[in-house]
């Protein structure tokens, strides 16, 4: 195949002009009327908040309650050349669903039904607005649960279009594992569906997995069909503290490599610990901890976690603490899912510069004892926690806003970990994905000829260039 450097997608310059916005809004408010909006505070609200990043505001927001409406919104946005940028709840971490270009923010959470549950198949379909703890509550008196579970409330359609995982994933897999088939709206406003709800198909291109992860740049999901697993018979969960982040590292890679089947191994580094302590009222030691818990029968989770302690101790650690009741068990996972806001009472009034990286298992502790020098030698305030199961992990610099040398100096942080982990044979974005921020590094992972190809996909699925422009690729 001869290799054209970087094909066109199609560029855009600016924001849309007031006179373009006036007759955009005009069209939206004679179509959705109250579930239409240009207040300045919720267009805020739908630009990104959670970080140091700028917020980018569209100039409308849209609430949709059905597939009609979004394809309407995508006609109306085709017909005046805006920007459409799905929302979910807005959780990403990279600037996702900024909109530098303007144009109307699609948010979908009042598409939240959950269409149908199949028990005997184990899956379930569901509109994309549906959040994590949504699901796992309707699915409550069925035996089932969906495992994935980012530290937000994120909505199913924003965790599909960001390839989200969590600290199931080591055990049940992330979004690529776990989504059947998806329903999408694309540029012209069809409806198409990506495959069927049988487990495995060998049919054809795999429009499922170009969706996922594809940050909205590709159409808008309205439909999912999920795997979903069976409620285990037993768990046991517990903490387990290590002279070192390194020695952590080192019995999370015998774990994984000696294929223990542990469903859950988070590092927390000492830092993370200590912001536990304040957060979450607990009183564990402060030193580098492995949180880690097993599913099973009664007798495999004790035989897991006898294992698990043997590994620990042959690296210096334990004793193994274990959690035995459900509320403890639940009070030490809110506590890891409320890492984010945790890790801001380490430095009051300073913001969160959250950034993610993963590496093949075997590379796991040199790429965060790397990191931990890199940390050292930077002098930023950066604590650590990760699925580090999965060979993942996040630093979080918090920063000084108002200081310009502190962002300088954090972005360079981020930058040495992405070429890091990249050079590991791992990638600059294990879950969060690439938004705004990470679009630098794509041609350094996957190469100029793979671009190319994901630019050329991107032209063809989205000629116009309607769909969350300005993510992913520089374009
Ligand atoms: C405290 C905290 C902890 C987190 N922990 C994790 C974690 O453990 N694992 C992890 O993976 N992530 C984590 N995240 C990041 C975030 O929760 C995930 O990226 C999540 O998948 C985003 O979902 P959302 O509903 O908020 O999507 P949004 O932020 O609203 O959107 C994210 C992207 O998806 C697109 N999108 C949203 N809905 C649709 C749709 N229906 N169709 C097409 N495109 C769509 C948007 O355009 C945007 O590009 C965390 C974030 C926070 C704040």
């Amino acid at each position: 195949m001869k290799h054209v450097t970087h094909p066109a997608i199609r560029q855009r310059q600016g924001r849309l002009s007031s006179e373009a916005v006036a007759a955009l809004n005009a069209d939206l408010a004679a179509r959705f009327g109250n579930r239409f909006t240009a207040s300045e505070a919720i267009r805020a609200a739908h630009g990104h908040t959670l970080t140091w990043l700028k917020n980018e505001p569209p100039d409308a927001v849209v609430f949709a309650e059905s597939r009609d409406d979004v394809v309407d919104l995508v006609k109306l946005c085709a017909k005046h050349d805006a920007p459409l940028v799905p929302f979910g709840v807005g959780s990403s971490l990279e600037g996702h669903v900024n909109a530098p270009h303007g144009g109307v923010s699609l948010d979908l959470t009042r598409m939240n039904a959950v269409l149908a549950v199949h028990a005997d198949d184990l899956d379930c379909v569901i509109e994309p607005g549906v959040t994590r703890k949504q699901l796992n509550e309707h699915l409550r008196d069925s035996g089932l649960f969906f495992p994935i579970d980012p530290g937000a409330d994120a909505s199913l359609g924003g965790m599909a279009a960001t390839r989200a995982s969590g600290t199931n994933a080591v055990r049940y897999g992330t979004m690529k594992d776990l989504v059947l088939s998806l329903g999408v709206v694309v540029a012209d406003g069809s409806f198409l569906r990506t495959g069927t709800r049988a487990k495995k198909s060998s049919a054809g291109y795999d429009l499922t997995h170009l969706f996922i992860g594809s940050e909205g740049t590709l159409g808008v999901i309205v439909e999912i069909a999920l795997r979903l697993s069976g409620i285990p018979e037993a768990i046991a969960a517990g903490t387990c503290s290590f002279p070192s982040v390194r020695a952590a590292c080192e019995a999370t890679i015998e774990t994984i490599q000696s294929g223990l089947p542990i469903a859950r191994c988070e590092l927390v580094d000492a830092l993370s610990v200590r912001a536990f302590n304040t957060y979450s009222h607990l009183s564990l030691p402060e030193q580098p901890m492995l949180l880690v818990e097993f599913h099973g029968t009664e007798q495999s989770v004790a035989e897991q976690a006898s294992r698990f302690g043997e590994i620990a101790a042959s690296r210096g650690g334990g004793p193994f603490a274990s959690a035995t009741r459900p509320e403890e068990r639940t009070k030490l996972w809110q506590a890891r899912h409320d890492t984010y806001w945790s890790q801001m009472t380490l430095r009051p009034g300073a913001r969160p510069f959250a950034t993610d990286a993963c590496v093949p298992i075997s590379r796991l502790a040199d790429c965060v004892e790397e990191t931990l020098d890199d940390i050292a030698r930077s002098g930023l305030v950066a604590p650590i926690v990760g699925h580090v199961g999965d060979g993942n992990f996040h630093v979080t610099p918090l920063i000084d806003l108002a200081n310009k040398a502190e962002i300088d100096a954090a972005d360079a942080f981020a930058a040495r970990l992405a070429h890091r982990a990249i050079a590991m044979g791992g990638t600059c974005t294990g879950e969060h994905g690439v938004g705004q921020k990470k679009r630098e590094y794509m041609e350094e992972e996957h190469g100029p000829i793979a671009i190319d190809l994901m630019r050329r996909v991107k032209a063809s699925f989205d000629p116009m260039n309607l769909f969350n422009p300005g993510k992913v690729f520089f374009a």
